[in-house]
């Protein structure tokens, strides 16, 4: 039977990459307390060249050490020149959100402030975060997605300082769905948590669906620790995520298991050089060794999102096989595959010819051992005309 034989493939039949870039913020502070800019603006910068996507944070409240409230990212901070916070938000705006996904890694990435007075409470987030229930996360997630509104930028998702939220994943992945409706009227949306050390295989995870009324929330997780992190000697940390040769390391095992090549580093794992070097060298490897396409984590959670809810009919005759797509969610290079076994004459997609090529790009067809791959933008009620 024809309809057993579809199978929703990865984009383009490439695996998905995404870098994420945890705890970054407009300054970062220094051993006796001081706000420091220049160091941050320049690692933004480096970012960008790059040549990946991913996800970058934007703390978007900075706490000192002992909780004093420094200042926000939309209202000045105490130390930092306006106009200096006004060029390092600018660039955000007009260059970073070309290749990262801006998201707050919650509201201060140390201690919770209480959204009524203002004031740090004694406890961390992380700590706070574990007993709380889906009012009160929502409120506190709306915050920081409010404060990065009003800086002019879309965070479509959220990350979590350290394990935000891991006691109550449930309460807290609906709360980021909850709070992103409320702030930027996203129904679709994901949160970075989870990092998968030794899972085999490591895909993220839909962990709220509803169909009525089209929302869900995808949980984006990392495959790897952070071989970065204080590492005394970068270039050969870097081979525990792929070794020079290609022939080892935590991102060769997940990708033989046919994983995501999505992996975590933070921006003070990459403040000297010579790391920097290392991260651009391990992004050579993947690209060397691997088939990947790179995409922002929002476009990773929307293509998953799109394959596990994307219900489809299959109305077959003598001169054509018929396949309507009725999507709850659009996708970019939705890529389809179905088993074949006569010669195709043209492929219609909602009346739309797509070419006939050798290889899978984007809105093309092509045929592989007896199987047809087919790449489009996925629209609602997408309908696939295949003519013999
Ligand atoms: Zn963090």
């Amino acid at each position: 039977m024809m309809t057993s034989s579809i199978r929703y493939e990865y984009p383009l039949l490439r695996v998905p990459a995404s870098l994420i870039i945890d705890d970054w913020s407009v300054v970062c502070l220094n051993e006796q307390g001081g706000v420091e800019y220049k160091k941050m603006r320049k690692i933004l910068l480096s970012l960008l060249d790059l040549g990946v996507k991913g996800k970058l944070s934007l703390v978007p409240c900075i706490v000192s050490s002992s909780g004093e409230i420094l200042g926000y990212v939309n209202k000045g901070i105490k130390g930092l020149p306006d106009n200096e916070l006004a060029e390092t938000l600018r660039l955000i705006r007009e260059k970073a959100v070309k290749y990262f996904d801006i998201t707050p890694e919650i509201l201060t990435h140390s201690f919770v402030v209480d959204t009524e007075s203002n004031k740090t409470l004694s406890e961390k987030e992380w700590e706070w975060s574990q007993s709380q229930d889906l009012e009160t996360l929502t409120k506190y997630i709306a915050k920081a997605l409010e404060i990065l509104k009003d800086v002019g930028v879309v965070a479509n998702g959220v990350t979590s300082p350290c394990d935000f939220g891991r006691e109550v994943e449930g309460i807290y992945a609906r709360a980021v769905l909850e709070a992103e409706k409320k702030i930027y009227g996203i129904k679709l949306t994901w949160y970075f948590l989870n990092v998968e050390r030794c899972s085999r295989r490591v895909t993220p995870r839909l962990m709220y669906f509803d169909k009525e009324s089209e929302e869900a929330v995808v949980s984006i997780p990392s495959c790897s620790k952070d071989h970065l992190a204080r590492s005394e000697d970068p270039f050969k940390s870097i081979d525990n995520w792929i070794a020079e040769d290609g022939s080892k390391g935590r991102l060769v095992d997940v990708y033989r298991n046919k994983s995501y090549i999505i992996f975590h580093t933070h921006w003070w794992s990459i403040q000297s050089e010579e790391s920097l070097k290392a991260l651009r060298e391990t992004i050579a490897r993947i690209n060397r060794y691997f088939n990947v396409v790179w995409m922002k984590c929002s476009q990773i959670a929307r293509y998953f999102a799109a394959i596990k809810t994307t219900k489809y009919k299959v109305l077959e005759s003598n001169q054509e096989t018929r396949i309507v797509l009725d999507p709850l969610f659009t996708c970019e290079n939705f890529t389809l595959s179905i088993e074949t076994s006569k010669p195709i004459r043209k492929i219609n997609v909602s009346g739309e010819p797509l070419v006939h090529s050798t290889k899978v790009e984007p809105n093309t067809w092509t045929t592989i051992d007896q199987r047809t791959y087919l790449c489009f933008n996925l629209s609602k009620r997408t309908i696939v005309e295949i003519k013999y």
